[in-house]
C-alpha cells in the first residue's frame, strides 16, 4: 500500500484537462540533493527504484536518495522487450525468478499503478529432435522446483499460435516447444514510473541529471559520493547501473567480471492483433511478441563486441528481421517503426551479482545481462534486504561476488539461447 494515496476524481480530471494540467499533481518530486542520506542508490532503473521503494516500505528507512545520470527509466528498463518468466534451470535462479514472478502477480496492486502485467505465456520452440529432448530435460528440472512448465506438440502449438506454420517440410520445422503459461510481459516504462511514484510517496528523493563521479571511502568505509550536483554524504551506497557497473566499480579499484555489450530491439508499425503470447526460437535465433498498441516487438542476441554505444550494429538488426520472417513469413511486408539498443552487463555464468563488497557500506546489484527486467521486483526486494541488514538472505546469497573466487558459478547460458 502507498503511504500517501494519489486520488483523482472524474471532476478533477475534467478540471485539469481544461487548465492544460497546470495544477496536476506531479507523480514524483524533482528535489535537489540534501547533504546527507542514510542510503544512496545509484541508478534510477527499475532495479534501483524498486530497491529504494522496498528499503522505505519494508525496512522503514526514509532518508534515501536515488541518483540518476539521465532520466529515470531511460536505461535498459525503458529499452527492453519486457519478457517475464521464471522457468530457469538451476535452483538458485529458479528461486529468485519465481520469487519475482510472484511479486509481479500483485505489483499493480502494491504500487497502485497499472504496470500492465499480462500473463500471456512464453513459448520456446524446438526445431530439431535434439532440441526437443533437451527441452524435456529442462522442463522436468523446472517442474521439480514447483514452477509451471509444459511441453507442447506441433498440433497444440498450432492451436495456441494460429499464425505459426507447423508444416514438417520447412527449413526450421516446428517439432514442439515448452510453455510457461504464467510468463508474459509488462509495460516497462510503467514499471519505472510506478516504482518512482511509490518510492517518492515514502519521501525517497529521486534526483535525475545527477551523475556519480566519485565514491568517497575512509578506513575502508563508505562516507559519500561526488556527483554532478555536488558532494553528498552517506554510509551506505547501492550501485545498480547495469551496463555501467564495471565503470563505477573501477572508481574504487574493484574489478567486476562483467562484459558490457549492446543488445538491440525493434518494433514494427502497429497492426491488428495476430499474436497473444511470446515466442522464442533459439535455433532461428529470435523472439517476438505483440505489444498492446499492436506493434510487433522483436529481438535477438547481443552484438559480438563490447561497447557503450546504445545503438548496436546493422548486421544484428538485419539478422533479427531475417529470422522473424523465417519463422513468420506473413511479417515480410511489415514496416519497422523504431530500433534501439541498450548496454547489457553479462557475467561469465550469465547470472547476476547481488553482493556486499570489500568496502563496508558498498553494495552492487548488476550482471542481469539480457534478462533482468523479469527480476525487477525480486531483485529490488532482496537488494533492499541486503542493504538494510548488511547480510545476504537465502535468495541473494548464491549471487554474491565470491562465487567467482569459489567456483560456485550458476551457469544459465542455456536459459534462453536468444538472450532472455
Ligand atoms: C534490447 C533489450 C531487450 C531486453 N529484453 C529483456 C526482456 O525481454 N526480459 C528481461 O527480463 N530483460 C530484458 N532485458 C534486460 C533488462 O532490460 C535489464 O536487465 C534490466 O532492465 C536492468 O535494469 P536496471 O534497473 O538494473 O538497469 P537500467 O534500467 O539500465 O538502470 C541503470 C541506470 O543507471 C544509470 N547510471 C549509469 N551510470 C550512472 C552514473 N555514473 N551515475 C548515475 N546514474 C548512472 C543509467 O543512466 C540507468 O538509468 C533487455 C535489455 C535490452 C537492452
Amino acid at each position: 500500500m502507498l503511504e500517501k494515496k494519489q486520488k483523482y476524481s472524474i471532476f478533477s480530471i475534467i478540471k485539469n484537462s481544461f487548465s492544460y494540467h497546470q495544477n496536476w499533481q506531479k507523480a514524483w518530486r524533482n528535489p535537489e540533493p540534501k547533504k546527507n542520506y542514510d542510503v544512496i542508490i545509484v541508478g534510477a532503473g527499475g532495479h534501483g527504484l524498486a530497491s529504494a521503494f522496498y528499503l522505505a516500505s519494508i525496512h522503514g528507512i526514509k532518508n534515501i536518495a536515488v541518483i540518476e545520470k539521465g532520466w529515470l527509466g531511460g536505461g535498459n528498463t525503458g529499452r527492453n522487450t519486457t519478457i517475464i518468466r521464471s522457468n530457469y534451470l538451476w535452483d538458485e535462479s529458479a528461486t529468485i525468478y519465481e520469487y519475482s514472478l510472484k511479486l509481479w502477480e500483485n505489483l499493480s496492486n502494491e504500487l497502485n499503478f497499472n504496470v500492465m502485467f499480462s500473463q500471456r505465456g512464453v513459448l520456446t520452440i524446438a526445431h530439431s529432435e535434439h532440441e526437443l529432448k533437451e527441452m524435456s530435460r529442462r522442463v522436468h528440472a523446472i517442474r521439480l522446483n514447483g514452477i509451471d512448465s509444459e511441453i507442447l506438440n506441433p498440433e497444440q502449438i498450432k492451436k495456441f499460435v494460429p499464425i505459426i506454420d507447423v508444416d514438417q517440410n520447412l527449413r526450421y520445422p516446428v517439432m514442439g516447444g515448452f510453455l510457461q503459461k504464467r510468463g508474459g510481459t509488462a509495460r516497462h516504462d510503467a514499471v519505472a514510473w510506478g516504482y518512482a511514484r511509490a518510492a517518492d510517496s515514502y519521501g525517497v528523493d529521486i534526483i535525475q541529471n545527477c551523475e556519480l563521479y566519485e565514491i568517497i571511502h575512509k578506513n575502508n568505509k563508505i562516507t559519500g559520493v561526488v556527483t554532478s550536483k555536488g558532494k553528498i554524504n552517506t554510509k551506505k551506497l547501492g550501485v545498480v547501473v547495469a551496463g555501467h557497473s564495471s565503470v563505477v566499480a573501477d572508481k574504487v579499484g574493484i574489478k567486476l567480471p562483467i562484459q558490457s555489450r549492446p543488445l538491440q530491439a525493434l518494433v514494427s508499425e502497429p497492426i491488428k492483433p495476430i499474436l497473444d503470447t511470446v515466442i522464442m526460437s533459439n535455433a532461428v535465433h529470435m523472439y517476438i511478441s505483440q505489444s498492446d498498441k499492436g506493434e510487433m516487438v522483436l529481438g535477438a542476441g547481443v552484438d559480438k563486441y563490447n561497447s557503450y554505444g546504445q545503438k548496436g550494429s546493422f548486421p544484428v538488426t538485419q539478422h533479427m528481421i531475417a529470422s522473424a520472417v523465417e519463422l513468420f513469413p506473413i511479417l515480410s511486408r511489415l514496416r519497422m517503426l523504431r530500433h534501439w539498443g541498450g548496454i547489457v552487463d553479462t557475467c561469465p555464468d550469465a547470472s547476476p551479482i547481488i553482493s556486499k563488497t570489500e568496502i563496508e557500506g558498498l553494495y552492487f546489484n548488476c550482471g542481469w545481462g539480457t534478462g533482468g527486467f523479469k527480476a525487477t521486483p525480486g531483485s529490488g526486494h532482496v537488494f533492499a534486504d541486503l542493504i538494510a541488514k548488511d547480510k545476504p538472505n537465502s535468495i541473494s546469497k548464491p549471487f554474491s561476488i565470491e562465487r567467482f573466487e569459489k567456483g560456485k558459478l550458476i551457469d544459465e547460458h542455456g536459459a534462453a539461447g536468444v538472450a532472455h
